[in-house]
């Protein structure tokens, strides 16, 4: 098994336990096999049904807690017919899961005794919970104005979280400053993350029996999500399970749109910008590190960014609740974006439920119910 460089090709042996190229090109894991259908008989109803599709090592074991499998709901809202994929319902929470899954596993089989993180939220979590589940100690650098209560799920898995004052960027730079010495777990570089998400693409085209949705409409922050799910139906179609890939819709808050705005100006790559605070906190990445690639998928496959005000993710956030989803408002910002789209683009899209709600439930009492 081998990672490639997205920019000057170079070769990496899976086991040197990099993160990027030396060039600072984001890395990609060259994969030879893909699952059968045959496969998929009788297997255990986690993401590792799709084991083959993951470029693992063989001797690589599953660091598992059930992950994958998450439900698909069908829905008549604002006059059109859409699914949601209730990505949240996952064992810490998020999508996030799929991909620390995959990541944690291939840690464990380098045999890895300590990684490093950062995030301040759903990511951190997710990575603190396989590493637990793994037996490998993990440290989460995090920018010291996160509130508290998004460290209580690290910490309680057996995280050390160490806060980092500046910006979130700063937090960023510790991790990999520390990795010098560790192993990267990162969300946001790691390829073996990217691809444990393309397991919710292999999940969809099993669920809708093989007859993809026209339209996927997913929230963009670092885009891997969307790069994963992208990578997954090319795959399948690749291997002559699917006849094309669903247009991607990518929702980015308007205040901090740095995917949105280059897609519009048909730039290749994000450029510097400064962003604000948004209530969807789960996709404020101001540098995207794999930007490139999720532009690349947008347009790859027919689709394009949608950019949405605060006011409508919570108007969105509010119509999730009416209907019983109780999702994260970076979550609701999808179907903020879905809603945004014309009449004609709207009916049968699948939009992506990714973070939980109970994860944030002091921040939706403050929004919605009044500070008390
Ligand atoms: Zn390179």
């Amino acid at each position: 098994m081998k990672y490639f460089c997205s920019s000057c090709q170079r070769t990496f042996p899976v086991s040197s336990r990099i993160f990027r190229c030396s060039c600072g090109g984001f890395l990609k894991v060259e994969t030879r096999s893909f699952f059968s259908q045959r496969d998929l008989e009788g297997q255990d109803h986690s993401i590792w049904r799709y084991r083959e599709a993951f470029g693992l090592p063989e001797e690589v074991q599953p660091v598992s807690l059930g992950e994958g499998r998450t439900p698909i709901v069908r829905r008549r809202f604002d006059g059109a017919d859409l699914a949601f994929k209730l990505d949240f319902l996952q064992p810490s929470g998020s999508f996030k899961d799929r991909g620390a899954s995959v990541l944690l596993s291939l840690a464990k089989g380098l045999g890895v005794s300590h990684l490093v993180e950062d995030s301040s939220g759903n990511a951190g979590a997710a990575v603190s919970a396989y590493a637990a589940a793994a037996g490998i100690r993990c440290t989460v650098y995090v920018p010291d104005y996160t509130p508290e209560g998004k460290l209580v799920q690290m910490k309680l898995y057996g995280s050390e979280v160490v806060k980092v004052p500046g910006k979130r960027q700063e937090a960023n730079r510790a991790a990999m400053e520390a990795a010098e010495k560790s192993y990267y777990a990162s969300h946001l570089w790691n390829p073996y993350f990217i691809m444990g998400l393309q397991s919710a693409a292999f999940e969809i085209w099993e669920q809708y029996e093989g007859i993809l949705p026209p339209r996927v409409v997913v929230p963009v922050g670092g885009g891997g999500f969307l790069e994963g799910l992208y990578e997954g139906f090319a795959a399948l179609r690749k291997a002559g399970y699917a006849k094309k890939v669903p247009r991607f819709i990518g929702v980015q808050a308007e205040k901090c749109p740095p995917i949105h705005r280059a897609f519009q100006e048909g730039l290749p790559e994000h450029r510097e910008m400064e962003v604000e605070t948004t209530v969807a906190e789960g996709i404020a990445v101001q540098r995207p590190p794999r930007g490139k690639a999720v532009l690349q998928a947008l347009r790859e496959s027919g689709g394009r960014t949608v950019g949405v005000t605060e006011e409508e993710i919570l108007c969105a956030e509010r119509a999730l609740f009416s209907m019983g989803l109780f999702a994260e408002p970076t979550s609701a910002s999808a179907l903020a974006g879905w809603r945004k789209l014309p009449q004609e683009e709207k009916e049968g899209s699948l939009v992506v439920l990714t973070g939980n709600g109970l994860k944030e439930t002091q921040k939706l009492s403050n929004l919605f119910l009044g500070a008390s």
